[in-house]
């Protein structure tokens, strides 16, 4: 009776807040497949694919599908997959799902924890794991397929499910964007997109209208020198001096030329050059990651870290200028503000008022920015995946948590997917409501 008084007493607690009393999707419809979703998901999770690899991943989703009656087109943009569900006249709705895993050894000690290794495209066998939850993704939308199809009385129009190979890299919804996606099949009017999230309890939605995650280019700095014995500093030209200054130089532009209400991140991750102690080399190359939630600023911050690079070339009396190189990034997510309000109170009548909060813009980016950008009222939302006692006493303690990219990352699955199925069949259902 105690035990059974404080268990009570333990849930109470945990859940955060009451679910709606009389949601549109019945749980019971929920409840009825989760079993059959949640050995999907342990499935995925056992044998996770790198980025435009995702041949078996895609090949399940696209069977599981086409069972459902949806139309299904599989190999584009590379490896993704495109479901079609045409249930009469109304607006076109996508719902998309990446793919992709991580080339990262799961340390989570689960069951079902991924031991799989592949060959990554530089041809080294690397780990491979569902470490940021696209697994979780995957199920989810497998799922709202499923009560979309058990409900469709109740919706009109064309609903389109996609699934995007290589979001970690972010590749893959350009790609798909590339091989016709809005073009071969029907351009979407709304489009929406889960990811699970760290740092709410889980089963609560995270959402947030206007810029939500940052642009990300990744940018490389080639400095140049004059090699020679490091005994003889003076017959040289020393980029390892000249790159440390860079460095150091590069803290400015965030601190100093950018306004302190726009956020932004300069961030040297790599720096490599020389060989041993007493060789002075030749060059040097560093690697950054540029982040800010606006396209016009990431152009200044770009173009701010190869002004800053050359002047401090023609300080050292470099042989030449450096070279700046950009590579393929992303832009930034930025949600469709009024479409983010009518989500919300979709998903609040679905999960109850408390249970879909606002929540922080995220500094990490996600290729989903190329839908709203092709012209498509889009929204990414997150969904909570963390259990809320862990979560409070972590808080409580100052401590964090292991949380996406991390080899301990292990989401609770259960009221993750439910709350991420409810809340996406919700949404669809009142965009398309009969
Ligand atoms: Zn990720
Ligand atoms: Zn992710």
């Amino acid at each position: 009776m105690n035990r059974l008084i404080a268990c009570a007493a333990l849930v109470a607690l945990v859940s955060s807040a009451e679910l709606a009393a009389d949601p549109v999707v019945p749980r019971a419809q929920v409840d009825a497949i989760y079993p059959d979703i949640e050995k999907l998901y342990m499935d995925l999770h056992r044998n996770p694919e790198l980025a435009f690899h995702e041949q078996r991943t895609a090949a399940e989703l696209a069977q599981r599908v086409k069972a459902l009656g949806f139309e299904v087109t599989t190999g584009v943009g590379g490896t993704g997959v495109v479901a079609i569900l045409k249930n009469g006249a109304g607006p076109t709705v996508m719902l998309r799902t990446e793919l992709d895993a991580l080339p990262m050894q799961e340390k989570t000690g689960l069951p079902f924890a991924s031991t799989a290794t592949t060959r990554n495209d530089a041809g080294d066998v690397v780990p491979v794991a569902h470490m940021c939850g696209h697994d979780l993704h995957m199920s989810a939308w497998v799922g709202t397929a499923e009560l979309m199809v058990r409900n469709k009385m109740q919706w009109h129009g064309t609903l389109m499910l996609v699934g995007q190979p290589a979001e970690e890299i972010v590749s893959g919804a350009s790609a798909m964007l590339k091989d016709g996606l809005f073009t071969r099949f029907p351009k979407p009017d709304y489009a929406l997109g889960v990811h699970d999230e760290p740092s709410l309890p889980a089963g609560v939605i995270g959402f947030r209208a206007g810029a939500f995650r940052a642009a990300s280019n990744s940018v490389e700095v080639t400095v140049y020198g004059k090699g020679g014995h490091g005994a003889y500093p003076h017959t040289t030209v020393d980029p390892v001096v000249l790159a440390a200054r860079i460095v150091l130089g590069l803290q400015t532009i965030v601190s100093r030329e950018n306004n302190p209400l726009e956020p932004a991140v300069v961030t040297v991750g790599s720096i490599h050059g020389g060989t041993v102690s007493n060789i002075i080399p030749d060059q040097v190359k560093l690697q950054l990651t540029v982040r800010s939630f606006d396209a016009a600023l990431q152009k200044r911050l770009i173009g701010a870290i190869a002004r800053q690079a050359r002047g401090e070339a023609i300080a050292a009396n470099a042989p030449k200028e450096p070279t700046v190189e950009v590579k393929n990034g992303t832009d930034p997510v930025i949600n469709d503000a009024q479409l983010t309000q009518r989500m919300v109170a979709a998903a609040r009548a679905e999960l109850g008022v408390d249970n879909v909060v606002e929540m922080p813009a995220q500094m990490g980016g996600e290729d989903f920015s190329q839908f709203g950008l092709n012209g498509v009222r889009a929204v990414l939302l997150h969904v909570g995946a963390v259990d809320a006692a862990k979560l409070e006493a972590a808080r409580k303690a100052g401590e964090s948590l292991p949380g996406v990219h991390s080899p301990l990352w292990a989401p609770e699955r259960e009221p993750t997917l439910k709350a991420a199925i409810g809340a996406e069949t919700a949404i669809l259902l009142d965009l398309m409501k009969a």
